[in-house]
């Protein structure tokens, strides 16, 4: 069984999935990622996400959202199944997002994220 986690507050998530509607609605709204700091661009997602997973006690749990918070959720489930939000991008986009995140690497530490 693979063991797949993410964390933030209100707690963690264990082994999160995403439900998304048949026929979501897009939003087009900046993203960026911890990953790549002091860069984002516009990225396409449903505006409406419902993650399921289990808490640490094992209990299952559901957290749903619509804006930003439906962003959250899916760019960290993302992560937790190897996908980044660069994979979200045209190449020319991804060329971008590097671009403005070398203008700014100097600025955070060499461990980060740490
Ligand atoms: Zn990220």
């Amino acid at each position: 069984m693979s063991r797949r986690l993410w964390t933030r507050a209100p707690g963690p998530r264990l082994q999160p999935t995403i439900a998304l509607a048949a026929e979501p609605e897009e939003e087009i709204l900046g993203e960026g990622c911890l990953s790549l700091p002091g860069a984002n661009l516009p990225v396409s997602r449903p505006g409406f996400a419902v993650c399921h997973g289990y808490n640490q006690f094992g209990e299952p749990i559901k957290v749903a959202g619509t804006g930003t918070l439906a962003r959250c959720l899916q760019h960290e489930t993302d992560h937790v199944n190897g996908i980044v939000m660069e994979d979200h991008l045209t190449a020319a986009e991804r060329r971008d997002i590097h671009r403005q995140h070398k203008k700014v690497a100097k600025q955070y530490p060499s461990s980060w994220p740490a």
